[in-house]
């Protein structure tokens, strides 16, 4: 018999790629170029041409190394250049063997969860999340807990978070610059977050791990840096990739930086090769690797990111949104303007704008647009947005 866990998950479809679906389907009928479809996370930027130019060395300089196995635990020049980077621009001492190479952050947070989890612990998660979390937990056997949103900032609720921490959470995983809200979490939180996870994990006996992801880390926006979650807690498994920075989500690529300072920070990365070989991860693909450790500190140009968020939130709060600004990624997440988001979503899909309803990212009545799309678009679908509201909703 078929595994039946995995059967039932076929019902249970991710919105975002059934709006998408949608949104090519109508794309074939009326031109692509008029649909205006902010359901996928797939950057609309190019990739740098060095990545490119990398890219075409490696291969044309293979001294039939290239295509090899990888040692279990990844590339060491690799690990060292990724870790020289990180200490530079964080000043935190990492050394090669924090590293552990993955394919993209999705693998990274694979790892993670289960180098410090074991089934029949918790898992907390914050809402708003990223809709495919609950999924890339379900196989580790650790229980989601999760924290409702604070609508007003999108930051953490900490009177929830107190109440749901206990014995058994092994870890919280934080997203920021968050997916789906744009979100940036404040050094203010973050100080907060370190100090109740302390009094936790002193009340409780064992430490409790920050995972924190971060493939969006260098799409921030208004010249600012986002705070560095390992620089506020020790306990902290940092997951990236280079599927948003560097707008290369198709090579997955990326790794997990375990801070040095954390429990058992030396055998982590043979602990998370072990995971690999019980997932059948074994190791990312070596001439990316080998790319992203040469190209630590180089992104695409992710100025049109900040563009499209300018147009977007002007036009959505003008109308009359509740929304909070975002801070980085290429996400907001507006209220609706009725209770149910799927509702309004639907009724958006009239008029060829499709937005993903907020339920699978646990805000019901929220609706998130993923503007990583051609400016020239965004500024097209702004009457239309207008329309919208208006011969709707009366806005
Ligand atoms: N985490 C978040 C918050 C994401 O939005 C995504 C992808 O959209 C991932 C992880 C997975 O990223 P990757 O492509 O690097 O596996």
């Amino acid at each position: 018999m078929i595994n039946q866990t995995y059967k039932a998950m076929l019902g249970n479809k991710s919105v975002i790629r059934e709006l998408s679906e949608f949104a090519t389907a109508r794309g074939k009928e009326i031109g692509y170029e008029n649909v205006f479809d902010y359901t996928l996370g797939n950057p609309s930027v190019p990739v740098p041409q060095i990545y490119q130019d990398v890219l075409i060395r490696l291969v044309q300089e293979d001294d039939g190394s290239l295509h090899g196995y990888a040692p279990t635990l990844g590339l060491p020049t690799v690990k060292q250049q990724i870790a020289d980077s990180l200490r530079k621009r964080f000043g935190i001492p990492y050394e090669a063997k924090h590293i552990f190479p993955t394919a993209g952050a999705g693998a990274a947070l694979a790892h993670a969860y289960r180098a410090v989890g074991t089934p029949g612990q918790e898992i907390v998660l914050v809402a708003p999340f990223f809709s495919e979390y609950p999924a890339y937990i379900a196989p580790t056997g650790l229980t989601v807990r999760i924290v409702e949103p604070d609508f007003e900032h999108f930051q953490i609720r900490f009177d929830r978070l107190e109440e749901i921490i206990n014995e058994k959470t092994a870890a919280i995983l934080l997203n920021s610059p968050n997916n789906p809200t744009g979100t940036v979490y404040t050094e203010e939180t973050l100080k907060k977050l370190a100090d109740l996870l302390h009094r936790k994990a002193e009340e409780y006996g064992h430490h409790i791990f920050i995972i924190s992801d971060e493939p969006y880390r260098e799409i921030s926006f208004d010249g600012k840096t986002v705070p560095y979650t390992a620089s506020f807690y020790e306990d902290t498994l940092t997951c990236y990739s280079l599927s948003k920075s560097m707008s290369a989500p198709g090579d997955r690529i990326g790794y997990v930086a375990v801070n040095p300072a954390c429990e058992d920070a030396d055998i982590m990365g043979p602990i998370m090769g072990q995971i690999s070989r019980g997932i059948g991860h074994n190791c990312p693909t070596g001439i990316v690797t080998r790319a992203m450790g040469e190209l630590t500190e180089v992104t695409a140009d992710l100025s049109v990111y900040e563009t499209n968020m300018n147009l977007l939130y002007d036009t959505f709060r003008d109308i009359g949104f509740e929304l909070v600004r975002p801070g980085g990624t290429f996400y907001m997440m507006p209220k609706a303007l009725e209770d149910d988001a799927v509702a309004f979503c639907k009724k958006a899909l009239a008029y060829d704008l499709v937005f993903v309803p907020g339920d699978g990212f646990c805000a019901p009545g929220y609706f998130r647009v993923a503007y990583c799309v051609q400016t020239e678009k965004v500024e097209r679908s702004l009457p239309v947005l207008r329309k919208f509201c208006k011969e709707v909703y009366g806005k």
